[in-house]
């Protein structure tokens, strides 16, 4: 008798109150995928664990359409063309899309992003983290609304995240001043001696985040690049200058709330200080990944820019990697490799 090859999914089994736990994930077996003609088949290399997906995981979301009971998760991954019966891939060519968290998949080969010519010495793990989404995030808010020019101060939170820290690095190549906000003293060690940030406060130790504030920035804060929301950014707008730019890139501190929690009203803020606070989606800017494409590759082969990147290995390990991004356990791009 031959036994029948199988593959493995991960679904979403219930969704999750508060923090995502390893209960809300099933994994399930289903049959090995076969290629119809004109189809691909596809090899899940690197999965990439995004914030956002938490969003997804309630019943209503805000922009993109929340996932079904029983179906499988479905991110950002690399994958490799392992069978092919369509003339545009060949076998061995590593392409980049939103899959299903599965360990292989059949594919019409539409709306594939074929990583050909991956520059010599950046590894393909990079194109979901620093010259993929996140990488794009960061070069696009923060030279569209944040407009950092020589010598402000700009202030990042999830300062040693995927977006974060190459926010911070790209503020220092404009000439601010930059400070981050993050949660363990050694990812703000990490960040200014390693990334060329000029402070860091650890909002996890901190006594008095006004204070801290304040000393870091004694010139105020230009740009607040922010990616936690919550009381963190209801402090910072009280250190904000005139004509200040507040990049709403995320809102993390929310994210695993039931209610999102009453801060301090924004207005009378924004007005004194004829500031400017816009929300932002890369998902808006398609158009203009390739040129961020092409400058974040520069200044990575120019050593002007680093990344980290937090890898898990196993596809098993999906749904841990994930929860880990709201522990914190991530420096940089959180990533799992198959
Ligand atoms: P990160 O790599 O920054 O990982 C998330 C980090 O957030 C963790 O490492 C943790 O670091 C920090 N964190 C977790 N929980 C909290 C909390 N309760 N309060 C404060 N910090 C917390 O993720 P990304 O770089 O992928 O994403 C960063 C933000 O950007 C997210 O809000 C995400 O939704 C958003 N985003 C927005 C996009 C857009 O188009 N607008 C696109 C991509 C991302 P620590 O140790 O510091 O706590």
């Amino acid at each position: 008798m031959t036994s029948m090859k199988m593959n493995r999914v991960i679904t979403l089994g219930k969704r999750p109150i508060g923090k995502p736990k390893k209960e809300n994930f099933e994994f399930k077996e289903e049959e090995y995928p076969r290629i119809k003609d004109g189809e691909i088949l596809l090899k899940t290399k690197y999965v990439s664990v995004d914030p956002y997906l938490r969003g997804r995981m309630n019943v209503a979301d805000s922009f993109i359409e929340p996932f079904k009971l029983n179906e499988p998760l479905v991110s950002m991954i690399i994958a490799e063309v392992v069978d092919s019966k369509n003339d545009d891939y060949k076998n061995g060519e590593y392409i980049s899309a939103m899959l299903s968290w599965k360990q292989y998949q059949s594919h019409s080969g539409d709306s594939l992003n074929k990583l050909l010519n991956t520059a010599k010495d950046i590894p393909l793990s990079a194109y979901l983290g620093v010259l993929g989404l996140p990488g794009f995030t960061a070069y696009l808010a923060l030279g569209k609304i944040g407009t950092p020019k020589k010598g402000e101060t700009l202030l990042v939170s999830g300062a040693a995240g995927a977006v974060g820290s190459i926010v911070g690095q790209i503020g220092k190549l404009n000439g601010c001043r930059v400070v981050g906000i993050a949660g363990s003293d050694e990812k703000i060690n990490h960040l200014i001696q390693d990334f060329g940030f000029d402070a860091g406060i650890n909002y996890k130790t901190s006594k008095d985040t006004h204070r801290e504030i304040s000393e870091k920035c004694p010139d105020g804060v230009d740009i607040y690049f922010d990616n936690v929301g919550g009381e963190i950014l209801d402090a910072v707008m009280q250190h904000i200058n005139e004509f200040a730019r507040i990049v709403n890139c995320g809102a993390i501190s929310n994210y695993n709330k039931e209610r999102v929690p009453k801060g301090i009203r924004l207005e009378g803020i924004l007005n004194e200080k004829r500031a400017k606070m816009q929300g932002f989606s890369v998902l808006d800017h398609a158009e203009e990944f390739p040129e961020a494409a092409e400058q974040l590759s520069e200044w990575i082969q120019e050593n002007k820019l680093q990344y980290d990147e937090t890898i898990r290995k196993g596809f098993d390990n999906i749904p841990n990697a994930f929860i880990e991004i709201f522990e914190g356990k991530n420096t940089g791009k959180m990533l799992v490799e198959i």
